[in-house]
């Protein structure tokens, strides 16, 4: 049980404990390490999967917790806060692993959720197309029935961890002829990372982080007709069930990262001393990590509060882009202000804060942007004409 997002109960706190315990002998050099050797964190996803927690939203039945997305935030932001943020757990367990929860045939979870929760297997997310970005009405990869199963063509773009991927839940357009609704719609299909036709071009960004990017092309990749993941052509309910996790999984993940700085900055800004006192009695240093600090408790309770409505089976959709863009916020502050704190160490690798940067930034794109959430809360929220 894990109370309400106000109090937390002893069952939660131990849930931390557990993951802290878990995290220790990592920290952020294993975490830079890694990353600049562009692998798969298997130490640390094994110790997690090990420890029962990278399956802690997944039914005891398939070697899971049985718990839900409100656990998987605390691992989440706990993993971060060691100094490891792993947007892989936004992707595998939160949108893979939910959609297959509650849309995957008995035998698509029997093949996937025992290995996702052990850490054995992950599974990549692809959704995003170099012509479509954020509109996805304007999805050009296809899925069309064929006698054995399904043919998918068409290409998707900054797909993470696909080389350390042993599966791949992509989202394609259906014909109305292949379409349960018998209208065009989108269907989700699982596939083998290695499916022949599939081919991965690896796209070099600036983040500091395990996980790398590629385009994949898909050229007549055959899938076979238990492939599919809820109705094909009304694949948005399972589309949904996806992405709501993916954003309260990343906003505990930049809670996590939130944390993480302003431990440090306010560490160094009460020992560091270059007049009198420590630099952390100048207002100018103290007030930015503290307004930060304000920033990440509002964005915790409603990370929180978006999962528990995921969790209840409640509409979480603007609660998770409220969580999103106001996470978005205060990772930033928090990195900035403890950045700022630590002058010109700030900028230097030891001291592990500007290695965050470019992963920080990232979530004001990814997986949604910023704007298109302010898009949506402007809308659900505020009743604005739709914009988009
Ligand atoms: C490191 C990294 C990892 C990623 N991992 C994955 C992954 O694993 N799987 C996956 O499917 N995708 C992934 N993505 C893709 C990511 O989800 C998209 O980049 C993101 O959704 C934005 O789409 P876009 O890049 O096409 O931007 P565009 O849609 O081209 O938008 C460009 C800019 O315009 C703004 N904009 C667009 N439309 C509107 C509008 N109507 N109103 C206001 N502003 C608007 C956007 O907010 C953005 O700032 C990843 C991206 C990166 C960089």
């Amino acid at each position: 049980m894990i109370g309400t997002p106000l109090v937390e109960s002893e069952t939660t706190k131990a849930l931390r404990q557990t993951v802290r315990e878990a995290c220790a002998p990592f920290g952020h050099s294993y975490f830079l390490e890694v990353s600049r050797a562009h692998g798969h964190p298997r130490k640390l996803w094994s110790a997690l999967g090990d420890a029962g927690l990278l399956g802690v939203s997944i039914p005891e039945e398939f070697g899971g917790g049985g718990a839900g997305t409100a656990e998987l935030v605390i691992v989440t932001e706990e993993v971060a806060a060691s100094g490891s943020p792993l947007m892989l757990l936004a992707l595998s367990p939160a949108v893979c692993g939910n959609t297959l929860v509650a849309h995957g045939t008995q035998a698509q979870r029997e093949r996937w959720l025992p290995g996702l929760a052990s850490g054995q297997d992950v599974l990549a997310y692809a959704i995003t197309e170099p012509d479509a970005g954020s509109n996805s009405h304007r999805m050009r990869t296809t899925a069309r029935r064929t006698a054995q199963g399904w043919s998918l063509n068409g290409a998707k773009t900054y797909i993470s961890h696909v080389d350390n991927a042993q599966g791949i839940l992509i989202v394609a357009k259906v014909r109305a002829e292949d379409s349960v609704t018998g209208r065009d719609g989108l269907g989700l299909f699982l596939m083998d990372a290695d499916a022949p036709g599939l081919t991965a071009q690896k796209i070099d960004v600036e983040i500091t982080s395990p996980e790398r990017q590629f385009t994949l092309f898909l050229d007549n990749v055959e899938v076979s007709a238990d492939s599919v993941v809820g109705e094909p052509g009304n694949g948005i309910a399972a589309l949904f069930t996806g992405l709501n996790p993916e954003r309260i999984a990343s906003a505990a993940l930049l809670n996590g990262i939130a944390r993480y700085a302003l431990a440090k900055g306010a560490k160094y800004a009460s020992e560091r001393v270059v007049w009198d006192v420590p630099i952390g009695a100048h207002q100018a240093i103290a007030h930015p990590l503290a307004r930060a600090h304000v920033l990440l408790e509002a964005s915790r309770l409603l990370t929180a509060r978006a999962a528990a409505l995921y969790d209840a089976d409640m509409d979480a959709g603007e609660a998770s882009n409220i969580a999103k863009v106001c996470a978005s916020d205060a990772a930033s502050a928090a990195l900035d202000a403890a950045i700022q704190a630590h002058g010109g160490n700030g900028m230097a690798t030891e001291y592990g804060l500007s290695t965050l940067l470019g992963l920080v930034r990232l979530f004001r794109i990814a997986p949604v942007s910023t704007e298109m959430s302010l898009n949506h809360i402007a809308r659900k929220s505020l009743g604005l004409p739709k914009s988009y």
